[in-house]
């Protein structure tokens, strides 16, 4: 004991950081082993589901997270094991050395600590982006395609993390250069003015994002005129929800889960739906079915993916809910008060040289790895609560929003919905109290149902 606290200060930030990792790892690893038990023990359809889930469907859903539940722990265990090793040999000190030395090949000497950092940058994601591809890979081409829900080619997987890759540098390394000088220039204030800056730039990403960068990745189609589109824009308005355009974009092409969702400013929004939500739309439904009559539907129960207009009308009451009840704001409020509090906090801690020392930057105290050193590692007791708080809020936000669709008069529709959604997605409805507790963003299947079906019957 004497020896740890005799320990100069940089030593004892260092096997905090490592200890605090460790443990948010073991937590973490036996909430999993909890929730995993509840997978392998729970092998018939508990009594107040049956009218909710075939016995099929739950030994499906059942023996699907199990198989995500065991790739989590052992990527998990991997990563875990790779940061470790990292701090614990140096390698944040090595990829920046490595980096001064790329710079100086061009003629740029350490005085030009940008041109350093960015080449820090570009190594530091590359190795990201090799080391996590085969859990990836193994992931969408092993688990999800056992299951059935891969739909993705290889090649198409492939090139689709290159572009990936190339236009995640196309933002970030503008970004850092404009943030590292904004930090270098700013003065006594500067953590004014770049948390002002990432407050732009994030509102620049959602402006262009849907217009320009998701399209790069996903087919994106206006929706048809038809009933849906009619019912969709006179819900809208009953709600002054000011809609400008819906989408239907080819999530099938990736996988089968399905989704929806809203974005845009103020007087622009616009509806994004997964053709996989849409029964009418979704192309998994058109193989094979062709030639069955319709009476023999449930026979091919397992088959048929996604809502009928009533229930992806519901399920947008539940998304327009959330805007009307100004969860969207509130989210982003509470981001932007937790990014000012973190440049803050930057801003009194990047001045001591004990934490650099600590992960073994000895003569030099780059602003970059400042920057990663404070809000990864130094930050990440206060990350986790944070993330916990806002795991709970979220569930609050989830139930007001299915009270929202509720009040509109469609629970009903929407319950359905929540059991198909289920059902296509293959969630698993039964849930260790502390793992739902401690990860769920939205409450179990079965608690949003009870309270669906609680105020339907006053
Ligand atoms: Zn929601």
């Amino acid at each position: 004991m004497e020896t740890i606290l005799n320990l100069p200060i940089e030593n004892k930030i260092f096997y905090a950081v490592l200890v605090f990792s460790w443990t948010v790892y073991l937590w973490e690893a036996y909430l999993a082993y909890r929730q995993r038990r509840i997978y392998r023990l729970t092998v018939h359809v508990p009594q107040e589901l049956g009218k909710i889930m075939d016995t099929d469907t739950f030994e499906k859903s059942r023996l699907y997270q199990l198989d995500k539940s065991n790739f989590s722990f052992w990527s998990g265990l991997y990563s875990e094991t790779e940061g470790t090793l990292i701090l614990l040999f140096g390698g944040i000190p090595f990829v920046w050395k490595v980096a001064g030395t790329v710079t100086a090949r061009f003629g740029l000497g350490p005085e030009y600590e940008i041109f350093q950092s960015l080449s820090f940058l570009i190594l530091a994601t590359l190795f990201s982006a090799f080391t996590g591809l085969p859990w990836s890979i193994y992931n969408t081409f092993v688990i999800e395609e056992k299951h059935g829900f891969n739909q993705q080619s290889l090649g198409f997987f492939l090139k689709d993390a290159v572009k990936k890759f190339i236009v995640t540098q196309c933002i970030l390394l503008p970004v850092t250069s404009l943030l590292l000088y904004i930090i270098k220039i700013g003065g006594d204030f500067f953590f004014i003015y770049a948390w002002l800056f990432t407050l732009g730039v994030s509102l620049v990403l959602v402006t262009i994002y849907a217009d320009y960068i998701a399209p790069l990745f996903d087919k994106f189609t206006p929706l048809p005129e038809g009933e849906l589109k009619e019912e969709i824009e006179s819900m809208s308005k009953s709600i002054s929800f000011p809609l400008t355009k819906v989408y239907v974009v080819e999530g099938s092409k990736r996988s089968s889960h399905s989704n929806a969702y809203f974005y845009g400013f103020f007087k622009n929004k616009r509806i994004v739906l997964f053709d996989t939500l849409l029964e009418d739309y979704s192309p998994l439904n058109k193989d094979g079915e062709t030639d069955t009559p319709t009476e023999d539907k449930s026979k091919l129960k397992n088959k048929k993916q996604g809502c009928n207009n009533p229930e992806v009308l519901a399920v947008l009451g539940h998304e327009l809910g959330h805007w009307k009840l100004g969860h969207t704001v509130k989210n982003i409020v509470i981001s932007q008060m937790n990014s000012f509090l973190c440049f803050f906090l930057f801003a009194v801690l990047i001045g001591r040289k004990e934490l650099f020392v600590a992960f073994g930057f000895y003569n030099s105290q780059p602003t970059l790895i400042g920057l990663m050193i404070i809000f990864q590692f130094i930050f990440s007791p206060y990350n986790e609560v944070l993330s916990f708080c806002l795991t709970v809020l979220s569930r609050r936000f989830e139930f007001q929003a299915d009270s929202f669709a509720l009040g509109m008069g469609r629970a009903s529709e929407l319950y359905s919905a929540l059991i198909k959604l289920n059902k296509d997605n293959l969630g698993f409805p039964v849930a260790d109290w502390l793992f739902s507790m401690w990860h769920y963003s939205h409450p179990p299947l079965l608690e949003r149902l009870r309270a669906l079906g609680s105020t339907k019957q006053d």
